[in-house]
């Protein structure tokens, strides 16, 4: 299913032939650990699926940092995209990105957690309007879904977020 053509949040710069996979040297390049076997998996954004171990095969809880820089790339994903603007003197930040990593675990493949540090990353701070943080910013296909301003236990966050991770069928 392509529905990104028409959205004009997303860079035109994507390829519209499935040749990205091939384009392996490019692009910012994340570690995720994984959470079955322990393995470091170098992970670089893919606009189609979604990461899975290289030792042990199990989906990857796909939760990278972005910056300014990389950002774009990074958000270009058929999964849905929970934007954390946080900053490490934040407390509430601390609090909340424990409970994300659990649900990026929770829904392999369906939910990306790009974190963004406000303090280094003024661009998006402002694109996204995080005046106050923790900020998070659902995105689907490129337009922005909901936001949530401050911190929220496991269980109301996740009744919050469980619409936009369920497959519609
Ligand atoms: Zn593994």
């Amino acid at each position: 299913m392509t529905t990104n053509e028409a959205s004009p949040d997303q860079p035109a710069s994507k390829p519209s032939s499935g040749a990205a996979e091939s384009k392996r040297s490019s692009g910012p390049v994340s570690i995720i650990v994984c959470t079955n076997c322990g393995a470091r998996n170098t992970i670089r954004p893919s606009p189609r699926g979604a990461p899975h171990c290289g030792t042990c095969g199990k989906p990857l809880p796909w939760v990278v940092d972005a910056t300014d820089a990389t950002f774009d790339i990074e958000a270009q994903t058929t999964a849905t995209v929970l934007v954390d603007l946080w900053a490490p003197w934040c407390g509430p930040c601390r609090f909340v990105s424990p409970i994300l990593e659990q649900l990026a675990r929770e829904f392999p493949g369906r939910l990306k957690v790009i974190k963004v540090n406000v303090d280094d990353n003024r661009a998006l701070s402002q694109r996204y309007e995080a005046l106050s943080i923790p900020t998070m910013v659902v995105m689907k296909d490129g337009r922005v879904v909901d936001r949530v301003v401050g911190a929220m236990p496991k269980p109301a966050l996740t009744a919050r977020l469980t619409p936009y991770l369920i497959r519609r069928s």
